[in-house]
């Protein structure tokens, strides 16, 4: 049982089961009225054809001006008549709202004041799991004339697995234990190393991609890391505040829900939106 907990585990780029919440978990299955941990049918059966970034930039479209790219902000004051934002640019915008979507990460790195002291406790403690993501694009799906299904857990690879991201395209991930392994291999062998796992598990065209992408999502300074991680304790230290706002102090993204993936960056959105239309 604890061979196949971590195989499936590692395959989703997390840590090793002995340091992986079994609270979280369930809270996780609860919520999503699955009948297993992490049950596919439930957690994964939508997907965004064009990619995920898609949905950022389609609502960035309709929003224009009012975005500003490559803007990052330093400070958040929160007041109950008009709260603040600062950009490092020095620009300040002001409203009697601040709703925040910054990953748990970044958002340590930003001043915050007026909000009380154990929500931002609760903020601060939430943290990632580190990953590298490796895509191969090749011209077909040619494991499916195999008769495999793209769908690979790997137990002894810097790989944790793979998936089928779209028609010809792998998508895998390197386990947050194994990432010290992935450093230190010199950069211009990581893809070779890479393709060579592929192709013990889906034979020889595994390593003629036509493309293929690295992606260090442990160093990527706007996220610092790839999706939620709670240890086993660090559920119940952060407490009840986790998944609820301030006003008008509102924080959401896929951190303030419960397992840290997309589902969640659009219900806590929708769920302050609704929220804050009725305020
Ligand atoms: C490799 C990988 C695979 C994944 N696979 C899946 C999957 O299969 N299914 C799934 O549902 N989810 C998946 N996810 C998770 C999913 O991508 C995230 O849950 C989702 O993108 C988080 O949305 P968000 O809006 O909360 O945060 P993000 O999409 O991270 O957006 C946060 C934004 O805040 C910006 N920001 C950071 N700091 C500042 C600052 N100081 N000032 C201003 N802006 C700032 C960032 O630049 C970013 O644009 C995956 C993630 C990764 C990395």
């Amino acid at each position: 049982m604890i061979r196949a907990f971590e195989v499936r585990i590692f395959a989703l780029g997390h840590a090793a089961v002995n340091r992986r919440s079994l609270l979280a978990e369930l809270r996780q299955g609860s919520t999503a009225g699955g009948h297993g941990f992490y049950d596919y049918d439930v957690w994964e059966n939508l997907k965004v054809l064009e990619g995920s970034a898609t949905v950022a930039l389609r609502m960035a479209e309709q929003l224009d001006y009012r975005i500003r790219d490559s803007t990052p902000i330093e400070e958040i004051a929160i007041n109950a008549h008009v709260s603040s934002v600062r950009s490092v640019n020095g620009e300040v915008l002001l409203g009697s709202h601040v709703v925040c979507a910054i990953p748990s990460g970044p958002l340590r790195d930003i001043r915050i004041s007026g909000v009380n002291k154990e929500r931002l406790a609760a903020l601060h403690r939430l943290q990632h799991s580190p990953t590298v993501k490796y895509v191969p694009v090749y011209p077909t799906s040619f494991w499916e004339e195999n008769g495999q299904n793209g769908t690979g857990y790997f137990e002894s690879t810097l790989l944790g697995g793979t998936w089928v991201q779209a028609h010809g395209v792998l998508s895998a991930l390197v386990p947050v234990d194994r990432l010290g392994a992935f450093q230190v291999l010199p950069s211009h062998r990581r893809s070779e190393v890479f393709r060579a796992q592929l192709v013990s598990a889906y034979g020889p065209e595994a390593g003629e991609p036509e493309s293929e992408y690295i992606r260090n999502w442990a160093g990527d300074p706007w996220t610092q890391g790839y999706s939620q991680s709670l240890r086993p304790g660090e559920l119940t230290s952060i407490g009840p505040l986790h998944g609820s706002h301030e006003p008008p102090f509102w924080i959401v993204g896929s951190d303030q829900w419960v397992n840290g993936y997309m589902e969640g960056a659009v219900c806590t959105g929708r769920q302050a939106a609704a929220a804050i239309v009725n305020y």
